[in-house]
Formats: C-alpha cells, structure tokens, sequence
C-alpha cells in the first residue's frame, strides 16, 4: 500500500515555498523593526508544560493535544502553540532577571488533532510575538500596533481587528459568578461540553463555537460591566493609543480567547474573504502564566498568527510580489565532449552569486533550450565548437531571443549586466 503524509498534514513543494518565504520575511523583518529578537524552541515539551501554560479546561490540552510516551516512559506532547515554551524558556535560562521586557517572535510548525478542512491542519504553521516582564499598556498596543503593520505590509488591508478586556482574576470572579447565574437555568440549551465546563469556567461557553450556546445565553452579562479600575484604565490606554495611531478596531465582548492564562487585553483579527476559518490570528496579554508555569510573577503579552490563512489571504489577493525564485542562467551544451567547460562555466557563474542550473541527463540542444524556458531561465549560455574554438560563449536572452557573443574572460561581469534588466 502506497504511504501518504498523515491525515491534516501536507508538503510545502518548491513551486510553492516562495509565497512562504515571502511571508516569513515579512513577519521577520516588521518583527525586528519593532525589537523583537527570534527564539527557537523544542518542538516536543514536557506535557505538563501545555498542562499548566494553555489551561487544563481547555479543547487544546482535552482533545487536541499529539502526546506520547517516550522509550522511558515520559509523557510528551507535540507543541500546540508557542507561548508556552517560551514562557518555560524565559524560566530556565533566568531571563526575567536580565534586560525586560524580553521581547521575541518565533515561527514554526504547531500540532493540533482536530477536524481538518480548508484552513484548519493537525500540523500547521504560526508565528508569534512575546513580550514578558511590563505591564504597560503600551506595550499591548505595540504588540497590536506590529499586528496591524504586518496585514499592511502583506497587502491584507481589509481585516477586522476585535478587542477586548478579560479583566484579571478579581474582577472576573465577580463577573463569573454573574454568568454562572445567568447561565444555570437555561444550561439545558447548552452544547455537551459547555453543559460541563460552564460551572468551571463559564467563560468558555461565549468562546464557544456551537452557535446554539450563544443563542442560549442572550441577554448575557457582559465583563466590560464588572471590570475593575485598573483593568478599566489599562483598556482605556489601549484603545485611545490604537486610535492615536489610526487603528480601527471593533469592541467584542464575545472575545474571550479558549485559553485560561489571559488577563486584560484579548484581541482577534479575522479576514471574513478566507472563509469558515476567518481568524487569522490572535492574542492577548496573560500576567499569569510564566507563575502557572514555575516561575516568578512576570508579565507578558502576545500574538499568534497562522500562517497557512495569512498565505490564502495572500492568495486571495493575487499579490504579484509574490514570484518563484527560479534560476537566472542556463548553460547549454551543444556537445557531449563539452561537459566539463560547461561544468567549469557553471560553477563561475554560481560563484559570482548568478543562480544557474545545467542539464544533467543527455538532452539533445533544442531539448535543453525548452529545459532552460521551462525552469525560467532569463539567458541561455551556449557551449559549442564555435565557442570553444573563437574562446567565447554565444548569450541568447530568452525573452528577446536576441543573440551576442561574449569573450568568455568576461563572461560573468557581462551576464550581471544583462540580468540587471530583470
Ligand atoms: P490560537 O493559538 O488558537 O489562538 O491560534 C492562532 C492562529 O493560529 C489562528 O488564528 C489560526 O490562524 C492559526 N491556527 C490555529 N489552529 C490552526 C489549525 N488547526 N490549522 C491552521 N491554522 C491554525
């Protein structure tokens, strides 16, 4: 039986690894502009980790998670965000004792089990921004301000940026036991899993994704009511600096993010153009979570965007600076015993940094001719008894068709020149 990739996984191949690669460097670039420096973390952690960092109650650690057991029998899990790890490496390696607020990004591959169809993986990829040790609004309102400059730079103008406050742990449990109230008589109407967790934490039946829930719960307190001063003004920073900026951003008391360790900020950007799977990213701020996870009580804020819906946004719009890096030159050779002056060229060409590529299974000279057009090449170099005779190559520019003649002393200096055109 043939074996094919699992289930919710899928080769990136060349002829698409561009759009990748453009996207990364945007995400890369606009980050270190905004002084945030790349960590790489484990791939696999301790399942305790996302235990305690993303939250025991939520559908990540219950249902999603890829744990395993190692040959000695320690419990590890693929990771399924990133904010977790690098709160445990800030942890680790003391940094919340050195230069704050520490402020990194990250990209790569997260695993998820879940349904997979357009949009939604069990190996996806995403990038995030974390800074931990300031509570400062501003600092919320840069790391949504780098959000924003992101889908700028990417083309995607047309997004919608929800935000809202989740308060801190004293004004929630006001607020909590508000909704428990609120919910109780009508938990009937609830879907399976929010007819259990409500109790625990009932602000995951407004996250919840079952339409029904929300239709059960109308006329629902909402938290902004019981927010606490300090919670109040940080928000009130927030917004006016976003605005001050020239931000537009909707006020969503249904945002409540699934996972347990935000406080305060909590903000989603969705491109309704991308379909079911809209959310392209999100984050917030979670004062609580590096304590959750061992250490001390350091602050921080974040986001995590998907990279697999900002590609199908980027799509969407046919970007056209989006190309395949294909190859500038191609050395075609006219005769078999010409191999190793075609080799020789080749390889002077690479090494003065032009991309170039050869034939390598016997093509007859016009086959190489369509090889070279097929695979992009701006010019065709051709090595032949005239050239090898007269000490010169023959340059056909393969969108002109023009032909010259160049010394072969010359060669790379002139074939730079020509591709100084393209
Ligand atoms: P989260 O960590 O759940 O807040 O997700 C942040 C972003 O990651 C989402 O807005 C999506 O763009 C992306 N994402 C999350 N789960 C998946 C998935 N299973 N497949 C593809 N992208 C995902």
């Amino acid at each position: 039986m043939q074996v094919k990739a699992p289930r919710g996984t899928y080769d990136i191949l060349p002829d698409q690894v561009h759009k990748w690669h453009y996207i990364e460097e945007v995400l890369k670039g606009t980050a270190e502009l905004y002084g945030y420096r790349e960590v790489r973390t484990p791939i696999f952690e301790h399942t305790e980790l996302f235990e305690r960092g993303v939250g025991e109650s939520t559908d990540i650690v219950t249902k999603e998670m890829y744990t395993f057991s190692d040959k000695s029998k320690r419990s590890l899990t693929l990771r399924p965000e990133g904010t977790a790890s690098c709160a445990r490496a800030i942890i680790e390696h003391s940094l919340y004792n050195g230069l704050l607020p520490v402020k990194w990004y990250y990209t790569g591959p997260m695993f998820r089990y879940d349904r997979p169809q357009t949009g939604r993986y069990r190996q996806f990829h995403q990038f995030g921004v974390e800074a931990f040790g300031s509570t400062s609004p501003y600092l919320d309102a840069e790391v949504i301000l780098l959000l924003v400059e992101i889908l700028n730079r990417l083309g995607l103008s047309e997004f919608e940026l929800h935000l809202n406050s989740v308060g801190c742990p004293s004004c929630r449990e006001e607020y909590r036991h508000k909704l428990i109230q609120h919910i109780t008589p009508v938990k009937d109407g609830l879907c399976k899993d929010c007819q259990v967790r409500y109790q625990q934490n009932p602000l995951r039946v407004l996250d919840c994704k079952v339409a029904t829930c929300h239709e059960a719960i109308t006329g629902y307190p909402t938290l902004s009511e019981y927010l606490c001063g300090e919670c109040r003004d940080h928000y009130a920073i927030v917004r006016e600096t976003l605005e001050q900026n020239g931000v537009k951003y909707i006020h969503d008391d249904n945002l409540v993010r699934g996972l347990d360790y935000y406080t305060k900020t909590a903000f989603e950007v969705h491109i309704p153009d991308i379909g079911a799977q809209s959310a392209i990213g999100g984050g917030g701020r979670y004062d609580g979570l590096v304590r959750d996870c061992g250490g001390p009580d350091l602050p921080g804020i974040g986001f995590a965007l998907g990279i697999e819906r900002l590609l199908l946004a980027v799509e969407s719009l046919k970007s056209s600076c989006v190309r395949p890096v294909g190859i500038e030159a191609f050395v075609t050779v006219m005769d078999d015993k010409y191999e190793l002056q075609a080799a020789r060229l080749v390889n002077e060409l690479r090494q003065a940094g032009i991309r170039t590529d050869k034939d390598y299974s016997g093509k007859s000279a016009r086959a190489q001719m369509k090889y070279a057009a097929k695979l992009g090449a701006y010019l065709t170099l051709f090595v032949g008894d005239e050239e090898i005779n007269g000490d010169f190559i023959t340059i056909r520019d393969m969108q002109s068709k023009k032909q010259e003649q160049v010394a072969r002393d010359h060669i790379t200096d002139h074939v730079k020149l020509l591709l100084q055109n393209y």
